[in-house]
């Protein structure tokens, strides 16, 4: 009996916590990537608009990066699960299940979904020294310097990793996979001419496209860009590579456990930032396209995973591109 009420007075305090939330403290979003990068561009801007909606709350950003965004979302999965610890991840929460083969999280049971954020397309760049000026002269480059070229990502299950893996097999061409903890240093790598070739999300490349310290070849989607800077990219797929296609979206977690009325106000909150004109407007002259549809909702976000590790695993499979 005595533990009944032990656990009924517990379960009203959890009830009563729920309900003031968010209550003075700052909430945390874990970015699994470098700061700087476009995870942690689209969580900066996210929070700043989170902020209204959640009562004036402030919003921070952890940066936890390493392993593709396998350390900071096992951090996620094994936090408090009371609201105050979110994760906002990208495509690799489809991928990784596939591409790793010891994931120390379960992407299907060890995360509550709140909703998903954006879309944003891939570019194909380049080193500024390398002297190919258009996607064909870049193929005869690349079929001219087999084995001498380095490819940046962002770890294993990371995006760039994922699109570098089939672009290799698209290409049939193999090149050294030079990781970083996120593309923020992957493209200060590239600016230096440290390494030749990345594939990085607009969000990210496209400053560095319109200040030509990069070179851009291509766009991933499956079709081209309305974005006045990235419209005279082919896509890779009318540059010849049949059915290339990635496209990265974004995502918001908490850890599974965190009281319905607490996930019920993020998600809310989510809902009102994604309406937020400012932010809408800075995603758009980044070239992402901020979500709209029934994946906001968790139970749409839900099933857009699941669909999307349907999708991508057997075409990581058939690539070969299984990491250890
Ligand atoms: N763009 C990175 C990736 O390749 C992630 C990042 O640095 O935000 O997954």
């Amino acid at each position: 009996m005595k533990k009944l009420f032990a656990l009924a007075a517990m379960a009203l305090a959890v009830c009563a916590h729920a309900q003031d939330f968010p209550a003075g403290k700052p909430v945390t979003i874990v970015v699994p990537f470098a700061a700087g990068g476009p995870t942690d561009r689209v969580a900066r801007d996210l929070a700043e608009a989170l902020r209204k909606p959640l009562g004036g709350a402030s919003v921070i950003i952890d940066n936890v990066p390493g392993a593709g965004s396998s350390i900071g979302a096992a951090k996620v999965a094994r936090a408090n699960p009371d609201g105050y610890t979110l994760l906002l991840n990208h495509i690799a929460m489809a991928t990784v299940p596939t591409l790793v083969r010891n994931v120390p999280f379960k992407v299907e049971t060890d995360f509550e979904y709140l909703g998903i954020v954006n879309d944003v397309p891939m570019t194909l760049i380049a080193k500024p020294s390398l002297p190919a000026t258009n996607y064909k002269e870049l193929t005869a480059w690349i079929a001219a310097n087999k084995g001498k070229i380095n490819l940046g990502n962002a770890g294993i299950g990371s995006a760039s990793h994922l699109c570098g893996l089939l672009y290799q097999s698209a290409m049939k061409t193999e090149m050294t996979p030079v990781p970083y903890k996120g593309t923020a240093p992957a493209i200060t790598d590239l600016i230096g001419g440290q390494i030749d070739l990345l594939c990085d999300q607009s969000t990210n490349t496209s400053p560095q496209i319109e200040a030509r310290k990069v070179k851009a070849y291509a766009v991933t989607t499956p079709r081209r860009l309305a974005t006045p800077l990235l419209k005279d990219l082919p896509t890779l797929d009318e540059a010849g590579l049949k059915n290339f296609q990635v496209t990265i979206w974004h995502g918001l977690y908490a850890p599974k456990g965190t009281p319905a009325p607490v996930l019920r106000k993020i998600s809310d909150a989510l809902k009102a930032a994604l309406k937020d004109a400012d932010f809408i407007k800075r995603e758009e002259a980044l070239g992402a396209v901020v979500a709209t549809d029934g994946r906001i909702e968790p139970e749409g976000h839900k099933k857009f995973v699941a669909a999307e590790i349907a999708k991508w695993s057997p075409i990581i499979k058939a690539a070969g591109v299984y990491a250890d």
